[in-house]
């Protein structure tokens, strides 16, 4: 899928998108071309019967010219709507397409390209960008399409009828659209500004609303208010901006438009009394007049189309064709049947390339083994554990898991095989059910159940309004953080990977919960291979080892009473924390 981005410039993309939908492209561009061709047939017949059929009082054939033009007239609004509805179907067929390549592409995208990126700015820059693409897709072509051709059709048709004041209509036009077109720039930037004034209340308002629990712990609304207000005042100050702009284009395209008519009056007329026309083409130049004022008026906005929609591409296609820095080898191995044996050698990391967070590490965790990870907090332990598991690529040296490099193997049987449990945990906005079914999406209910029941929040649920139908509400604020946490567990659970990864899993939870819930992981635990990073010391005791972590390197490894009956810096940690809790 990325070969396509790379390998083609930005208007090849956005055509390679119009191929699947050709068919009703073209119908669009075919009844564009039936309502420019009514366009200009009607003066150039109206001419004819001024001339032929009215001296000669033809009442016959003139009606029936007439009725024709009534069932012409009948199929030009077909094709109107033809355009409106199917012309409108086509863009969102091209807008669908375009969405589910972006939302694909963002899954294959890295740690690395999330850690950077703010997460709202990209939405909204997506919503307006696919927006934008699609408007320049289906508008685009068809408006350029019909105006250019009414209006260079109407000029050459009139030169053939009088090409003295045609000559006057094809100077001045160009010039009348170029002021349409600077007045439209003009409004263009201030719609900009406005864009740009909307997106900062929107910012404002988000974070007032999520912090506005703390805004009123600090009794601090009226300043809330007070930074609110700026943006509200910049708003306003925008949108009159743009409203005048905006009067500004209408009055002087009806301006350029009716002075127009003003022209082929004032020089047909001249021409007429010096003998040079005659008042039925005089009439005819009029309606031809009366053609211009939709191409016109479409010709402007796509000055606006198409400067947005190229801009919005110009990012699509700076986004598709971001690449991860971790794609998987081309022939990568499935990780399969694992044991569990870890083999970390002589890896560093950096997440800036300037400050290395690990530092020359090597370890090998065994199968089925209970490793703790313990130090100060910023020593690198998460880091570890995230390249265990391939979020981040080392900078130097090898990490295998059951003796295959990871970066041989994919990175989906990786993720597979490795269950985590953090200290943040994210439910998703649905039912306890289908969150605890995230484990594994094919489990039946009786294994959500049972799950449910090993990770001791299966009471808890059947409490709950719904028992498993209940759904968690937006961010989980119904439930509390151990049972969460429980849920959490569940999954794992169900997910039932040869490793475990508890990354300080209970220390946002209060000592009793967190005991509760230490024999859940002991539970879990068990046949695997286990790497415990734990802030509250009392918790590894009993872990085979314990590898105390400081500024990105091994400073010790043992045991408990190892440890402890050594001057480590594990036993400092310890009594630290033992006389904070004691006094
Ligand atoms: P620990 O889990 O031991 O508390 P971490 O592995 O989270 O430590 O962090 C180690 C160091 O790496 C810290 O200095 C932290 O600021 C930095 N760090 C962690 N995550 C990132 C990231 N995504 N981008 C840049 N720096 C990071
Ligand atoms: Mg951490």
């Amino acid at each position: 899928m990325n070969n396509k981005f790379k390998n083609k410039n930005k208007y090849q993309i956005f055509i390679s998108y119009f191929k699947p939908h050709m068919k009703l492209f073209l119908l669009d561009m075919f009844c564009a071309l039936m309502i420019s061709a009514i366009d200009l047939a009607f003066p150039f017949v109206s001419r004819w019967c001024m001339y032929q059929l009215l001296p000669s009082g033809a009442f016959k054939t003139f009606f029936v010219v007439m009725i024709i033009f009534l069932f012409v007239y009948i199929f030009r609004s077909i094709c109107t709507f033809v355009i409106g509805y199917f012309g409108h179907r086509f863009g969102i067929l091209v807008e669908t397409d375009i969405r589910a390549d972006v939302f694909k592409h963002i899954q294959t995208l890295g740690f690395d390209y999330f850690d950077n990126i703010r997460v709202g700015q990209l939405l909204s820059r997506l919503t307006t960008d696919l927006f934008d693409i699609t408007e320049l897709a289906h508008h685009g072509p068809e408006d350029l399409f019909i105006s250019l051709i009414t209006i260079i059709g109407a000029i050459i048709i009139m030169f053939t009828i009088e090409w003295r004041l045609a000559l006057v209509i094809a100077i001045m036009l160009p010039i009348f659209l170029f002021v349409v077109w600077k007045f439209r720039f003009e409004m263009m930037e201030t719609a900009k500004k406005v864009k740009k004034m909307t997106a900062a209340i929107n910012a404002d308002f988000e974070s007032n609303l999520s912090g506005i629990r703390t805004a009123k712990a600090f009794a601090n609304e009226n300043e809330e208010y007070d930074k609110f207000e700026r943006a509200n005042l910049n708003y306003k100050n925008a949108k009159y901006a743009h409203y005048k702009a905006m009067a500004k284009f209408t009055s002087v395209m009806e301006f350029c438009l009716s002075i127009l008519s003003v022209i082929v009056i004032g020089v047909g007329g001249t021409l007429i009394m010096l003998g040079k026309m005659n008042v039925i083409d005089l009439i005819t130049f009029s309606l031809y007049i009366t053609t211009f004022v939709t191409p016109v008026r479409k010709l402007a906005n796509t000055a606006e189309l198409f400067s947005n929609g190229l801009a919005g591409l110009d990012r699509f296609t700076e986004l598709m064709r971001t690449e991860s820095k971790l794609v998987d080898v081309k022939d990568a191995k499935e990780l399969v049947n694992v044991k569990g044996d870890i083999h970390i050698e002589d890896i560093s990391f950096s997440y800036d390339n300037i400050k290395n967070v690990i530092n020359n590490i090597s370890l090998d965790i065994h199968q089925g083994e209970t490793l703790a990870l313990v130090g100060p907090s910023g020593g690198g332990k998460t880091t570890l554990v995230q390249l265990i598991l391939r979020f981040y690529d080392t900078t130097k040296g090898h990490i295998y898991i059951d003796n295959q490099d990871i970066k041989n193997v994919t990175q989906e049987s990786i993720h597979k095989n490795i269950g985590v449990v953090q200290q943040d945990v994210f439910l998703f906005p649905t039912t306890i059910e289908e969150n605890i079914k995230y484990g594994r999406l094919n489990a039946t209910h009786e294994e959500v159940v049972e799950a449910a029941k090993m990770a001791e929040i299966y009471d808890d649920i059947m409490h709950m309004p719904n028992g498993f139908d209940t759904n968690v509400g937006d961010r989980g604020v119904l439930l509390s953080g151990g049972q969460k946490q429980r849920i959490s567990i569940a999954r794992i659970f169900l997910k039932n990977p040869p490793i475990l990864v508890l990354d300080e899993a209970t220390s946002a939870l209060d000592s009793v919960t967190e005991i509760k819930i230490q024999k859940t992981f002991e539970r879990l635990s068990k046949g695997r291979t286990t790497i415990i990073i734990a802030h509250r010391l009392s918790t590894v005791r009993n872990a085979n080892r314990i590898v105390v972590i400081e500024n990105g390197e091994i400073k010790e490894i043992g045991t408990h009473n190892q440890l402890m009956n050594q001057d480590s810096l594990y036993k400092k940690l310890v009594e630290t924390q033992e006389f904070i809790t004691n006094n």
